[in-house]
């Protein structure tokens, strides 16, 4: 009888003992993942604070056509900088309505691609074969046509900005001018950078082409990879479009954005905010 009390105890020693082993199992793992939590919310509280610092600016180009979209970006209620076309028709019809509901003004030079159709460019596109005093006297009339103009960017321009001579005419009118220049980089081998550089004029670059494929969906993408290179970076520019390549469709997406791209702690800004001066 003593024998088998001696057993029973014995087993329920181990049913104890087991119990115990458990419990501290038990515990252990959950301060495990307690730190771990712990570990979780200081992480993300340090990207709300990274989050506070991102912000974008929207560079919308082809302004100047009275393109379709024209209406509904302007109607957008963040900071927009438009590009606007020179010499044409509605050059100053945009440029007066865009300043009436607040946005901001760039010149959007039209300059020689490697690919595409000459007539894109206008009469008056910046090409290689023009002498550089041609090209100082279109720089020139541009700049003097649009007075609220504060920089300018490139229509295509894959070739011309890859030309030293051609990029060297411009930056030395826009130091003059007290302009900065956004380089739409359609071109991995652009020379801007480095002239706008030498030149100590501020420089910024295009971070994400917002419709390079027309298509809502596509659109709302690249803006949340906008919003989320302003959070790495500190800051990101965008490039969209009035007209064929973009317009309503474009302007509909970032419209349809702009509250998740605020909760991401994005702050919308115009493009002469971000720009670095040397
Ligand atoms: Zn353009």
């Amino acid at each position: 009888m003593k024998r088998i009390r001696l057993i029973v105890m014995s087993k329920m020693h181990l049913v104890i003992l087991f119990c115990i082993v458990l419990m501290t199992t038990i515990v252990a793992l959950n301060l495990g993942s307690h730190a771990g939590f712990l570990k979780t919310l200081g992480n993300s509280i340090r990207g709300m604070d990274n989050r506070s610092g991102g912000r974008v600016a929207i560079v919308i180009d082809d302004f100047g056509f009275n393109g379709g979209g024209t209406k509904e970006m302007l109607a957008l209620n963040i900071p927009i900088t438009c590009a606007v076309l020179p010499f044409s028709e509605y050059t100053k019809t945009d440029s007066e309505m865009i300043m009436s509901k607040g946005h901001e003004i760039i010149i959007h030079l039209p300059m020689e691609p490697h690919h595409g159709d000459p007539k894109w460019l206008g009469e008056k596109g910046i090409r290689g074969g023009l002498t550089t005093e041609k090209i100082e006297e279109i720089v020139r009339e541009a700049v003097e046509e649009n007075p609220y103009a504060v920089g300018v960017n490139n229509h295509m321009g894959s070739k011309a900005t890859e030309d030293r001579r051609i990029i060297e005419t411009i930056i030395k009118i826009l130091k003059e001018k007290n302009m900065f220049i956004l380089d739409s980089k359609t071109t991995m081998h652009s020379v801007v950078k480095e002239v706008a550089l030498s030149y100590e004029v501020p420089y910024i670059e295009r971070s994400v082409f917002l419709d390079n494929v027309k298509d809502k969906a596509y659109i709302k993408k690249q803006i949340k990879q906008l919003g989320e290179a302003a959070l790495l970076n500190g800051d990101a520019v965008a490039i969209g479009h009035v007209g064929p390549e973009g317009g309503v469709v474009t302007a509909e997406a970032i419209k349809e954005m702009i509250p998740e791209l605020e909760a991401m702690g994005i702050q919308f800004v115009y493009l002469s905010q971000l720009v670095k001066a040397y």
